[in-house]
């Protein structure tokens, strides 16, 4: 039987099982699979409903419709969110959009220049004294050695906007209900955003997953149900998705409540601009403590984080008014033009869901629905994408009938470890954030206890305006630390205080900003992979909160490392491209790379042929050593006929002492590597292998889809 009749006979044999349905309040209720005859009347199946038009969801539609994968977003909110919130895009982020039709150059054309944003400030007010400055970009940051992109700092209201025109350019349509587009769709095709439709229920049987959507229509709250064979949730921190199917959250609750204060100033910006840029304030003095990000310097648009106490506190205590008071209090001057735009509580959890994938494999959890980390180090919408990216070339090998519904399981394995491990990264990093106000002596987990101790011990008796002074009195007491009679040279309290913060930044152990290692480095160590022979799967380092430098490393389950590289037949151009570029993102392909030699070539031609058994597209890339090739027909054509699916590169070493490819790779030339369509390393052989090459390759490819059972090491053939 063929791949695609497997798969056929697979679904078969499960069809006439019960169905579950998911309800509000969580519990599962069995039903008979003989009335789950519910098609609406006009929708006909979509491959892929996706919950959330978030910058996650957003990017899943962009990365299935690439793989020609249909899909439909829901959205409960009328609009788009404003919020500036996430700013900070991480490198593999950036070679994610990299790859979306020039989207990560847009965002470095629109950034601001790096260096307004490359440094985080510690003051007394943003007019006031610095405590001390750090600089997170360091000099190989722009050599783009490792990576052909680099970070970015932009607005995610300003990336979703640009997500939006993207789909709009491909085809989707926004649906407002109350814009030109008029009425709610039907039938739905795939290829829309439906603005202010929420899931509220969800129903699954082996063939389809039901979901219940609400929405306002004239004034009436309206249901209609959409029906597709898979369900992402991609709604967020407080999933609607995950509720409904019962996932668990594990992990540490509540750690911090704050308040962001979303407010222009083109005065402050101009003032921050010339005196001081950097892209996060620390402030500290007597009356106000706070965060401000500054999202655009030049337009002068700021986001104010604020801890927030409740219920002492409560929003009517972050008024426009009482904003602006604080703002000038942190700013130290007057300013004539604040104008504060949104003021939105929003508690800081470090949790990951137990589980991400449910339902047969027909629903999946994506982004925040399936990880709340602190915002340090700004992991939350990266991760979330890099899921998004994970996940995409799995769901169309599935349409495609390439893989087995299991491929999607393996999802949950690569990226659950993955989530846990920048939770307890961003914790650290959080924790290092708090350094500087304990230092101070103004330990936030002090405030904190405090304020346990008023909620919950003998506080919580007193009436509530009493708990509130109490609260403020403490508050102030502390900060009166800050003053500038105890905060100077000639203070010995305060001069050991400023000499322990300047020992804090100097040796990183403050916020920091980059983290290469984890950011490129992450690996997956089981999966749609084969791991190495013998390969001994040891857990993650644990993280150090300290910056670490990334190696590039050729492991399975690693993102394949960057080299420049020339490709042959477009000799005589000396146009040079990222070996990522060779991965293809308009269709699920693997892509085989290989150094050419005899025995690769050999290699080469049983991959196209186990490939092909297995009906899944698998490009060769012959990466000849700098300097050996001087025309554009070096002999591959011969060696890999009759199949034609290959390229010739050669790679370009950026200075005389850098390493060749297969040296990066810490493998000899001998090896050969299988990349996935998300660049990540699903086989390699360290040396050449001997023997029956057909047989072994047809194991790896089964292997990578999931066609076993388990996923067995594969001998490499010493020669
Ligand atoms: C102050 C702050 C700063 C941050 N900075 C960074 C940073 O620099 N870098 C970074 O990577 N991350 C950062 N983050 C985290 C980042 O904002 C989130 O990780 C990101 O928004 C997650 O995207 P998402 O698409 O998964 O979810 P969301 O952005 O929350 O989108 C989910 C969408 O689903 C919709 N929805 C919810 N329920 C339903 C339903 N039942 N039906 C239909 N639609 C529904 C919501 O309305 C929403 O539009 C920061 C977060 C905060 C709070």
């Amino acid at each position: 039987m063929g791949v695609s009749g497997f798969i056929k006979g697979f679904n078969f044999l499960h069809r006439n099982k019960p169905r579950i349905r998911f309800h509000p309040y969580g519990y599962i209720q069995w039903r008979n699979f003989s009335d789950s005859k519910i098609l609406n009347g006009h929708d006909s199946l979509l491959p892929v409903l996706i919950v959330g038009a978030g910058p996650v969801g957003l990017v899943l539609s962009i990365l299935l419709n690439k793989f020609g994968v249909k899909c439909t977003v829901l959205e409960k909110n009328k609009g788009f969110s404003k919020h500036p919130q996430a700013h900070f895009i991480n490198n593999r982020t950036m070679e994610v959009f990299r790859k979306l039709d020039g989207l990560a150059e847009e965002i470095q054309r629109s950034q601001p220049p790096v260096d307004l944003w490359r440094k985080f400030i510690y003051c007394t007010s943003l007019t006031g004294s610095v405590l001390g400055s750090v600089d997170h970009m360091h000099p190989k940051d722009f050599e783009k050695v490792v990576s052909p992109i680099s970070v970015a700092h932009f607005s995610q209201y300003k990336l979703t906007r640009k997500l939006v025109k993207m789909l709009e350019n491909v085809g989707f349509r926004v649906h407002t209900l109350e814009g030109p587009e008029g009425l709610d769709p039907e039938p739905l095709k795939g290829r829309e955003i439906l603005m202010g439709h929420e899931c509220v229920s969800i129903d699954t049987t082996d063939e389809c997953v039901t979901a219940t959507v609400s929405f306002y229509k004239e004034g009436k709250l309206l249901t209609r149900k959409i029906q597709s064979k898979i369900l992402i949730g991609a709604d967020g921190a407080g999933s609607a998705v995950r509720k409904l199917v019962g996932i668990e959250l594990k992990g540490e609750k509540d750690l911090q409540k704050l308040v962001s204060v979303h407010f222009w100033s083109k005065e402050l910006g101009q003032y921050l601009l010339y005196k001081r840029p950097g892209m996060l304030f620390f402030i500290f003095n007597t009356e106000a403590i706070g965060v401000l990000v500054a999202h655009d310097l030049t337009q002068g648009e700021f986001v104010l984080q604020i801890p927030f106490y409740p219920p002492q506190q409560n929003l009517e205590d972050f008024s426009p008014e009482i904003c602006k008071k604080l703002i000038l209090k942190m700013v130290g001057q007057e300013l004539s033009d604040i104008d504060v735009i949104d003021i939105k509580p929003w508690v800081m959890h470090a949790e990951v869901a137990e589980r991400y994938v449910c339902g047969n494999n027909q629903i999946m959890l994506c982004g925040d629905a399936a990880h709340r980390f602190p915002p340090a180090g700004g992991f939350g919408m990266n991760t979330g994408i890099q899921d998004a990216h994970n996940l995409a070339w799995k769901i169309a090998s599935l349409l495609e009938g390439v893989a087995p519904s299991s491929i999607l399981a393996t999802y949950e394995t690569e990226r659950k470890p993955v989530a846990e491990f920048n939770t307890a990264l961003s914790v650290q990093n959080f924790r290092a954030a708090m350094a500087v106000p304990a230092t101070l002596g103004l330990d936030p987990t002090i405030a904190n206890s405090v304020h346990q101790v008023i909620n919950k011990g003998v506080g919580s008796i007193l009436p509530s305006g009493m708990q509130k002074a109490i609260l403020d009195g403490i508050f102030s007491i502390g900060r009166s630390q800050l003053s500038g009679l105890i905060l100077n040279e000639s203070n010995p309290l305060g001069s050991s205080r400023l000499a322990k913060l300047r020992h804090i930044f100097e040796e990183g152990k403050s916020l920091q900003l980059k983290f290469p290692a984890e950011d490129l480095g992450f690996r997956y160590l089981e999966g749609a992979l084969v791991p190495d022979n013998k390969d001994v799967v040891s857990a993650p380092e644990l993280p150090t909160g300290r910056r670490r430098d990334y190696v590039p490393c050729a492991d399975p389950g690693s993102r394949l490392p960057h080299m420049n590289v020339r490709v042959l037949s477009n000799f005589p151009s000396e146009e040079t491209i990222s070996t990522h570029d060779l991965v293809s993102v308009d269709k699920v392909e693997f892509l085989l790379i290989i150094a050419p030699v005899e025995e690769s070539y050999n290699l080469a031609r049983s991959a196209f042929k186990a490939a092909e058994e297995y009906k899944v597209s698998t490009k060769v890339c012959v990466l000849w050593p700098a300097d050996t090739v001087t025309g554009s027909q070096p002999g591959s054509k011969a060696k890999l006929a009759p199949w034609k699916n290959y390229t010739d590169v050669i790679e370009v070493k950026t200075s005389s002492d850098s390493l060749s490819w297969w040296r990066t790779c810490q493998m000899t030339e001998q090896g050969a590597i299988l990349v996935r369509p998300d660049e990540h390393i699903a086989w390699r052989s360290k040396s050449n292998i001997v023997g029956d090459t057909y047989a072994k390759m047809k194991m790896v490819f089964s292997t990578i889809l999931g066609f076993k059972s388990t996923n067995i090491g594969i001998e490499d053939s010493k020669t």
